[in-house]
């Protein structure tokens, strides 16, 4: 069967060399005569595995030897707790902004813990734009400042990397990281769940500067602290082998496809196809402000909102899967990851215009 195309916020498309590659070594990898599931995390052929990844991720993204690399469990929601058990580190409040869905649930937990300033928000306007650098109100006193890069339900994406002088800086990547060029050192901390632009879920990686590790809230369960597993290697007890192992050939994907500076122009070029299309027509609508236009979700919405269903029911027809808009917005969202190909795109553009052609 032809494979379809999904634009699915996540878990979300793979590359096909992946699943390919992962399918022809299921039974047996590299003459081990098991599959990688059946391996012990301790032994060396796993270890090699996980070592091969983690080195992969590091000369992909530039990750300088002052940060740990970390390949932990319970999604990027997990983290939305471990970080202020490990980052408030005696400091009374932490700063977060607030646009949109995600940043809202972050702000949610880290409330259970300490106290959160919000210190700049899109909630005036719908949460369709990233509030620019100089309307934020940071605390010097801050043990950090967290916000959410891309969010993955409205569709905005921040083009600029916020400056927090000495105060760490905390992003949620789940779903623009490896999309671009990124200066990890601007960064204290880096987290994203697998299953957007990694692998498949159930892997979350966590890229942490090392002076951060080490100071965390009195009653911090083990599993929750990063420093136990920082000083594991992310082998304190069992970690998503599996998941690691896809991420490992999705990263041998990306540096065999020119790396992230190739992502980006591609990604750029993807995106730049839909929104134009968008903007050409009356017939759709996208609500994010120009500027602050996620290149991985692109939400939409059709000037009928009756139309919805037959515009779903044509692009499944034509295999394009996974359109409907998140339950809270409504809508259209196409996810078009790294995995996407430019053909994909292509194939959603033909579609919205001949579905504007004959309903318009
Ligand atoms: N943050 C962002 C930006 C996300 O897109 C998601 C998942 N869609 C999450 C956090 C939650 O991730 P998980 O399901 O891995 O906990």
């Amino acid at each position: 069967m032809e494979r379809i195309y999904n634009f699915s916020a996540g878990p979300a498309v793979l590359p096909k060399e992946v699943l390919q590659q992962a399918s022809d070594e299921m039974m047996n990898w590299q003459g081990c005569g098991m599959s990688v599931m059946e391996m012990s995390h301790r032994g060396k052929e796993f270890m090699g595995i996980a070592a091969q990844a983690e080195a992969d991720l590091r000369e992909l993204m530039g990750i300088p030897a002052n940060y740990k690399v970390l390949f932990l469990q319970g999604g990027a929601s997990s983290q939305f707790s471990m970080i202020p058990m490990n980052l408030l580190r005696g400091k009374k409040s932490a700063d977060y902004v607030n646009t949109g869905e995600w940043s809202k649930k972050a702000i949610q937990e880290a409330r259970k813990f300490g106290a959160v300033n919000v210190v700049a928000t899109s909630a005036d306007a719908n949460f369709s734009y990233a509030p620019a650098q100089d309307k934020w109100t940071l605390d010097a006193n801050a043990a950090y400042v967290h916000y959410t890069p891309n969010e993955t339900i409205g569709g905005v994406e921040f083009n600029w990397v916020p400056d927090t002088g000495s105060v760490p800086l905390v992003a949620d990547m789940s779903s623009n990281i490896l999309s671009r060029v990124m200066d990890v050192s601007k960064f204290g901390l880096i987290y994203a769940g697998a299953q957007k632009n990694i692998g498949p879920a159930g892997l979350t990686i966590v890229i942490v500067r090392d002076d951060l590790l080490g100071e965390t809230l009195p009653g911090t369960p083990t599993m929750m602290d990063y420093k136990i597993h920082a000083d594991n290697d992310s082998m304190y007890n069992t970690p998503p082998t599996y998941g690691i192992y896809v991420a490992g050939l999705v990263f041998k994907w990306l540096k065999r496809n020119g790396g992230l500076a190739k992502m980006e122009e591609l990604n750029v070029a993807k995106a730049g196809l839909l929104y134009d299309c968008l903007d050409a027509s009356s017939f759709y609508h996208c609500p994010t402000a120009k500027a602050d236009r996620s290149r991985m979700n692109v939400p939409f919405t059709l000037k009928d909102p009756a139309l919805d269903e037959a515009f779903l029911k044509e692009a499944k027809a034509r295999g394009l899967v996974q359109l409907k808009g998140h339950r809270s917005v409504g809508g259209m969202r196409a996810s078009i990851y790294n995995a996407m190909p430019m053909e994909g795109v292509k194939a959603l553009v033909d579609l919205m215009k001949d579905f504007e052609r004959a309903h318009g």
